[in-house]
């Protein structure tokens, strides 16, 4: 983890916040590459989820919901962590993660291991950040920053159901940001007080559900795998019915091989009707499918995936390290598809004015197309050291020749290979490589 730490903040992925003041603990910024990174993972997730088919279609609701919907959802009352304090070195801990966690005063003790630790009973703590709506504070009323974006699906079941005039089985879509008052920091991106989730909910006939259920694990564990994430590195593991949260009545964790272990990258929840039913009673408004004599309350099965933990779990399958031509590199072996930046253009001599402007055009016309770098600064072996730090796939680079023959060598990441094409097809070269099928070369 800590190479990936150090990769991304060395070349602008991810930030600490707040640093200048010392940091905010679980919290980052994410600078250009890692915007780009991110973006294209939500558009990775869109287009599986809601453009290749014909059954999902999309909604932005609201960070900040009636403070009902939260009573009604289970979430004021239900949505905690147990707690425990440390009343000598005043650190609050997970009472169910006590294993993990490191005492405040010894670090190669667990909390409540020393003599001096001094924990309190577990006590329940909500997760919801909670806010006030109104100018003068007394007169405000409390809200929330919501927890999930699932409940602002639920409670716009009736608007889409209408208005998109699906049938079950169809389902709703929803990227945005989400909030949780956590209090377990450490490991980077994977756990961070506010994040991004990528969620659908899949409204089914009753009948269907178990079916469908497994229909969506299958769908996801195979979503990871498309964009480079190495089988073995991926397991499912199906919540005991302990461990099953208030709402749910089966789910699989797809879990990745973190640096710190097997650890939850996606849930698919198989949460009933539970949802539907709840908002029903407490709104008043009936959410439930009708048409002509048939008329039910849809369950629904919920595959939801964190942006930044899936940013996160693609940065450690890419990450390598080789040796060549006795020079190490380092290199992340991001899916084309993924890489924040597809090509970049390096003019072999930057002094060369004609070089320059042959790099330039081509440049010029390649950004056009895809996202495109022109980097002119320092050794050309320094250059693309940088393009392979930030998982470029291509690097194409004008030289002497290219101003006899108008011709340019192009550089593939993972492989090294070298090959010369003309100047004129290179854009179509490039694209057409992008389209193709790529699998990750890094050993399972
Ligand atoms: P965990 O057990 O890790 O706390 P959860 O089971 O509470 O997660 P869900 O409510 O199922 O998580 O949320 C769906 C997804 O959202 C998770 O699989 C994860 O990818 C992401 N996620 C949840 N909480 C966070 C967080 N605090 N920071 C980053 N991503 C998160």
């Amino acid at each position: 983890m800590d190479k990936i730490v150090s990769l991304a903040r060395r070349r602008g992925f991810v930030f600490p916040s707040s640093e200048i003041y010392g940091g905010l603990g679980s919290s980052y910024d994410y600078g250009h590459y890692g915007v780009l990174l991110k973006e294209n993972v939500k558009a990775r997730w869109f287009e599986a989820m809601v453009r290749e088919r014909d059954d999902i279609v999309a909604l932005d609701s609201s960070i900040i919901l009636h403070p009902a919907v939260w009573e009604a959802s289970g979430h004021t009352a239900g949505f905690a962590d147990p707690l425990v304090d440390c009343r000598f070195c005043k650190r609050r801990y997970r009472a169910d993660q006590l294993d993990d966690a490191q005492c405040g005063q010894k670090p190669s003790k667990h909390p409540g291991e020393t003599e001096q630790c001094d924990l309190t009973e577990p006590r329940q703590f909500n997760l919801m950040f909670r806010t006030r709506i109104g100018p003068v504070e007394e007169s405000g009323q409390d809200a929330f920053l919501r927890p999930e974006t699932a409940q602002g699906i639920f409670v716009n079941f009736k608007n889409v159901a209408q208005i998109a005039r699906r049938k079950p089985p169809f389902g709703i879509a929803q990227i945005g940001k989400a909030f949780r008052n956590e209090i377990t920091p450490g490991n980077f991106i994977f756990r961070t007080l506010e994040f991004e989730q990528m969620e659908m909910e899949y409204f089914v006939p009753p009948a269907e559900a178990q079916e469908w259920f497994r229909y969506w694990v299958e769908q996801r564990v195979s979503w990871h795998r498309r964009f480079g994430i190495r089988e073995s590195h991926l397991q499912v593991r199906p919540h005991d019915a302990e461990e099953l949260s208030h709402y749910s009545s089966a789910t699989s964790d797809i879990e990745y091989l973190f640096p710190m272990g097997f650890a939850e990258l996606e849930g698919i929840a198989h949460r009933g009707d539970y949802d539907l039913q709840a908002h029903t009673r407490a709104s008043g408004t009936k959410l439930e499918w009708v048409d002509g004599e048939e008329r039910y309350t849809p369950e629904v099965v919920e595959p939801a995936l964190g942006v930044n933990r899936s940013m996160l779990a693609f940065m450690v399958d890419a990450y390598d390290e080789e040796t060549v031509a006795e020079r190490e590199r380092t290199v992340l072996r991001l899916h084309p598809a993924l890489a924040p930046v597809k090509a970049a253009v390096l003019p072999l001599v930057p002094r060369n004015g004609e070089m320059v402007e042959k790099a330039r055009a081509l440049y010029e016309d390649l950004r056009r197309a895809v996202v495109a770098e022109y980097d002119d600064s320092g050794q050309i072996g320094r250059r693309y050291r940088r393009q392979d730090e930030i998982g470029t796939p291509y690097a194409l680079t004008v030289d002497e020749q290219t101003l006899e023959d108008d011709t340019v060598t192009i550089r593939d990441r993972d492989s090294l290979a070298q090959e010369r094409i003309p100047i004129s097809g290179a854009k179509a070269f490039v694209l057409d490589r992008l389209a193709a099928d790529w699998q990750t070369p890094k050993a399972s």
